[in-house]
């Protein structure tokens, strides 16, 4: 009898040892809205937290994925051509934030460019380099002038035929901003949230027991790594300490591109052109507080380059390009 005692004891203290040696956290991968998401929050008992988050996400890729017939914005590309369509307050909301974000952007985010990336496919299968014709006459039914409103009833509508939103440079940023709500609404405190590159903090990094010793604290800020353009994934060129709550973001010509006769075509459009955005830069990194600013933000500097530590440097924290070199501008 007196031997069980000791052993459980031993185990007992043994458990809370490893718990002081290395600070608890649940980490879940998911691949949704196209890409891998990993959440991980730290503490005990927070496993249903990051299950709760991952349905939030799942609920806005619902809502906002042009290509999934259920989802809203494909109801708005079917329909608004020929009337108003009535959308829910959420998605009213969402594209009245993406226009005033098009307006600030000089116009480089643009989320009725959908016709001409549709053109190009790039990211699909059929991934093609558009005639010149095609492009131009696709360009004709762009322009977020051509969105019509209609604040009382919350429907939008289109000014001419073949029009399409297209919210794949701001959706991530938007489901990473509502995955954070949810995670803090339930008592998560550190946490952080990868979208594909899209990356979120939560609190802090809570450190191990002999960590916390040495920095005489139990936590750090988290260190968020900017991917290296030009090596595989996870090698990072450049780290953001991110001291408070942060949404760090990058758009990159390396992310989905495809080649043809040698070339190669990225997916980031120039809304002027109607081409992939012909930029000196490999990738943009925007920091900022707010998830949906800086998804939009970041589409933006990479068209715009250089000329987005200026324009756009009001709305971000902080933005960071990569160059053809792989020198670091901001
Ligand atoms: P991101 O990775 O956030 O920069 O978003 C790029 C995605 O947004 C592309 O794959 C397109 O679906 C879409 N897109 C491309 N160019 C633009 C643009 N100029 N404005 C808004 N969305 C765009
Ligand atoms: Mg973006």
């Amino acid at each position: 009898m007196k031997y069980v005692k000791y052993i459980l004891t031993t185990l007992v203290l043994l458990v809370l040892l490893a718990g002081m040696v290395k600070p608890y956290k649940i980490t879940k991968t998911e691949y949704l809205m196209d890409t891998l998401i990993t959440i991980t929050a730290y503490g005990f008992g927070n496993e249903k937290n990051v299950d709760k988050a991952f349905n939030e996400i799942k609920r806005i890729d619902n809502l906002l994925n042009v290509y999934d017939e259920k989802s809203e914005i494909f109801k708005i590309n079917e329909n608004a051509s020929t009337g108003f369509v009535s959308v829910t307050d959420e998605v009213y909301d969402l594209l009245k934030d993406a226009v005033s974000l098009s307006e600030k952007t000089n116009g480089a985010f643009d989320i009725t460019l959908h016709p001409v990336i549709s053109l190009w496919g790039i990211g699909t299968e059929n991934a093609i380099v558009p005639e010149d014709y095609e492009i131009k006459e696709a360009l004709l039914k762009t322009g977020i002038q051509n969105i019509e409103f209609d604040d009382e009833k919350k429907a939008v509508k289109f000014k001419k035929d073949g029009m399409g939103i297209n919210l794949g440079a701001f959706a991530k940023g938007y489901a990473s901003d509502k995955a954070v709500e949810v995670l803090k609404k339930s008592g998560v405190k550190n946490a952080v949230l990868d979208l594909g590159g899209n990356v979120a903090t939560l609190g802090k990094r809570p450190l191990s027991f002999t960590d916390a010793l040495r920095h005489a604290s139990f936590y750090r800020p988290f260190a968020v790594g900017i991917q290296n353009p030009d090596k595989k994934r996870g090698e990072p060129i450049e780290k953001i300490i991110a001291e408070e709550d942060l949404f760090i973001i990058t758009s990159g010509s390396y992310e989905r591109y495809f080649e043809k006769d040698g070339k190669r075509y990225h997916h980031i459009i120039d809304p002027k052109t109607g081409y992939p955005a012909k930029c000196h830069i490999k990738s943009a990194t925007v920091v900022t507080k707010n998830g949906a600013l800086g998804d939009a933000l970041s589409t933006a500097s990479f068209i715009l380059g250089e000329d987005s530590l200026e324009v756009l440097k009001p709305y971000a924290e902080d933005i960071i390009l990569i160059d053809e070199d792989l020198n670091i501008l901001r």
